[in-house]
């Protein structure tokens, strides 16, 4: 037996005779030195396995010859290093349990932080925009959800600012619009009412004033109730199969005295081919032809000439009107689709526009997805063209 082992082992023969052992054993093991009985049923046996307690695990092995104990080998392995090696496991694994509890608090108290903070300032920035204040700013760089939910943020309140802001100078707009005419009717009537008036010519220009200034009130409040009409997210148009040149014709055919009494030439060339159809919602379409009609002329002095005409293209129906009228400066040219914009407030005044009739065409055309431009040369004309998608 070697002599360094670790464990001794004592063979005993079956009267409890030692008759070899590695090494000595403190007398406290004498106890231990016993043999299994003569005929024993387990090939080894544990006897002593308190080692936190005991100095040594104790275990029996009998030798048999013919079923017959002979001979019992007993081993004692000190219970010290395996006590020393748990306590130092055990030690580890405080260790580490410790380490990772920390890292783990440390790990949740940063990631909670940088989802937390985010998430504050996000509910802060809603309570300013609900109170109308837009001076705030998230951090918006980054690649995760938090990052992505601020970018929406602040492009919401963006756009709630430019709406709050459009809106106030619509209403701005608006209420302008209203004072004059308003204001005029008042006026007048007064002076009227007052019979300080007593020429008839007098009293009848008076009359006219009134008639000119409800005339425009009329017509802003029609504009204005369309507008608010296309405004409306969940408005639709109602699309159907409409041949565009019986379209035009009626178009045509209620201009035709306006523009014989303006001593404008309407010209009007339907296409031979008698139909051309656009799937298209005929009251909107009506209503634009009838603005590009009206502005055109409005915006040509007499003496003038407009031409409406309806071609096919490879990819779109085109519908042009163009006039011999005053035209639009380049300047000013890209704000003419603007709510309210006119380029000459009087002489668009005179004819009771608002300014919104364009808006109001631009907004039916891209309903329908297509599209409407203007070419246009101040003191020669202008030519305002409509594509509509092809069905
Ligand atoms: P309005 O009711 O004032 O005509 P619109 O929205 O129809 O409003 O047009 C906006 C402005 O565009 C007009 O005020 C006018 O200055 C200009 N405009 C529109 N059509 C023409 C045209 N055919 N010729 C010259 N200017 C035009």
């Amino acid at each position: 037996m070697e002599k360094n082992a670790i464990t001794s082992v004592i063979v005993l023969d079956s009267s409890g005779q030692v008759l070899t052992q590695s090494r000595s054993l403190p007398p406290s093991q004498n106890v231990y030195l016993r043999p299994l009985p003569e005929f024993n049923d387990a090939p080894s046996e544990l006897v002593e396995s308190d080692w936190r307690n005991k100095p040594y695990l104790v275990s029996k092995s009998p030798v048999t010859i013919q079923g017959k104990t002979v001979a019992t080998v007993i081993m004692f392995t000190p219970s010290e290093p395996i006590r020393t090696a748990i306590e130092s496991l055990q030690r580890i694994l405080i260790g580490v349990t410790i380490t990772s509890s920390v890292a783990s608090a440390v790990l949740i108290f940063i990631i909670a932080k940088r989802i937390t903070r985010p998430l504050v300032n996000m509910k802060n920035a809603v309570r300013l925009l609900s109170q109308n204040k837009y001076n705030f700013s998230l951090a918006t760089d980054g690649k995760d959800e938090i990052a992505e939910l601020s970018r929406s943020l602040m492009d919401f309140s963006h756009e709630l600012k430019h709406y709050r802001l459009e809106r106030q100078d619509f209403l701005a707009e608006i209420s302008h619009e209203l004072r004059t005419p308003i204001t005029y009717i008042r006026e007048y009537a007064n002076i009227l009412r007052a019979g300080a008036i007593q020429d008839e010519e007098e009293k009848e220009k008076f009359l006219d004033y009134i008639f000119d200034a409800s005339n425009r009130l009329y017509h802003l409040s029609d504009d204005l109730f369309e507008l608010v009409q296309l405004d409306q997210t969940n408005y639709r148009i109602q699309k159907e199969s409409v041949n565009l040149i019986a379209l035009i014709q009626q178009a045509v055919d209620e201009f035709k005295l306006g523009f014989a009494e303006a001593e404008i030439t309407l010209q009007w060339n339907p296409p031979k081919k008698r139909t051309i159809n656009g799937f298209i919602d005929p009251v909107r379409i009506s209503q634009v032809l009838v603005n590009l009609l009206e502005n055109a002329k409005k915006y040509t002095p007499a003496g003038g000439h407009v031409e409406i005409k309806v071609s096919e293209l490879p990819y779109a129906i085109e519908v042009t009107v163009s006039d011999t009228g005053i035209g639009i400066p380049e300047e000013n040219i890209h704000q003419i689709w603007q709510r309210f914009y006119r380029v000459e407030k009087s002489r668009s005044r005179a004819h009771g526009g608002a300014g919104l009739g364009l808006s109001i065409c631009k907004r039916i055309v891209e309903l329908h997805d297509g599209s409407i431009r203007v070419q246009s040369r101040p003191g020669r004309g202008s030519i305002f063209t409509v594509l509509l998608p092809r069905p």
